[in-house]
């Protein structure tokens, strides 16, 4: 009985202490004591049990949820979500959560990433359970690491569940195999949002053959980045695509080679959020596009 009320509190500590393991492991075995005797109202056990939920949404199709994101968007009371989770998505959660938006598409940003881990932070000191619900995987450019630090350094107790990521989803969407024994034998996510231009990227490691690059915000400067890729040395006839809103019921997918794909691109419309897919894996797409031959669209499938 005394063990099963110790080991939360001590998962608790682990999660948010950054000390070493030992003196964790001290701390809870001193706390377990605490507990073990009669006096079971300490402060830290009856400080309310707020927690910070780091989940990923996927890339848009509900179906593509994990079991515990889906869970965890029924028991939530405060929903903290950006502009890639899609409406089929939010469908999901709990209709009495708070749900704050926080925006984040291309400069247009509703809360800056500040005010985000402040508020995350807050509601969650308030004893709520916060879901922090993000398009794709959490720790796949998706600021999640930074949001943890924040809730780890602030004491917060904190988890973190996993979402496909948008280049999965779209590669497999878009039937593109990200490796392929005769093609690819590494893939590259990279993103094309860069702080100080395009010198940030290492384009001679870009440019290698058989490898799949999959860059993530990078439409907006696909011939900047095309360009790069050929400088340094890529083949120009190597295949490329561009993946527009994978999974969902609007997914586009527009093929070409590093030298033909931007200006096909442009005059498709293409626009974020979209992913850029660099090699040869590309083209497999003709023979593998599962999705123009299912029975049912995206949007009706059961
Ligand atoms: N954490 C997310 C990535 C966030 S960065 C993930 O794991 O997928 C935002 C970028 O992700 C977008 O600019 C776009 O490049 C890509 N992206 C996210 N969802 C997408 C989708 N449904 N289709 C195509 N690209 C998507």
């Amino acid at each position: 009985m005394a063990r099963r009320r110790w080991e939360p509190l001590h998962r608790s500590l682990c999660a948010v202490s950054r000390e070493e393991p030992q003196a964790v492991e001290r701390r809870g075995h001193a706390a377990a004591v605490e507990i073990d005797a009669p006096r079971l109202s300490t402060a830290a056990w009856r400080r309310p049990r707020g927690v910070v939920h780091l989940v990923g949404a996927g890339p848009g199709d509900p179906d593509l949820l994990t079991l515990r994101a889906a869970r965890l968007m029924r028991e939530a009371e405060v929903v903290v979500y950006d502009y890639l989770v899609s409406d089929a998505i939010l469908e999901f959660l709990n209709p009495r959560a708070e749900r704050i938006y926080a925006g984040k598409q291309q400069g247009c940003h509703a809360l800056s990433q500040d005010e985000i881990n402040a508020l995350l932070v807050a509601r969650a000191r308030r004893g709520k359970r916060v879901l922090r619900l993000k398009g794709g995987d959490p720790f796949v450019f998706g600021r999640g690491g930074e949001e943890a630090e924040f809730c780890a350094q602030h004491g917060v107790r904190f988890e973190v569940v996993p979402g496909v990521t948008s280049a999965s989803g779209a590669a497999s969407y878009a039937g593109i195999p990200l490796t392929h024994r005769d093609h690819a034998r590494a893939v590259v996510f990279v993103t094309g949002h860069l702080k100080n231009g395009s010198s940030d990227l290492d384009w001679p490691m870009l440019a290698r053959p058989r490898q799949t690059v999959v860059i993530y915000m990078g439409v907006t400067r696909l011939a900047e980045i095309c360009g790069e890729l050929v400088a340094h040395g890529l083949d120009p006839a190597t295949p490329a695509a561009v993946i527009e809103r994978a999974t969902t019921p609007k997914q586009r997918v527009v093929t070409g080679t590093v030298a033909t794909l931007p200006a096909i691109a442009k005059a498709e419309g293409v626009k974020p959020p979209a992913l850029i897919v660099v090699g040869e894996v590309v083209s497999l797409r003709p023979s593998l596009d599962w999705l123009a031959t299912r029975e049912l669209p995206l949007d009706a499938a059961a």
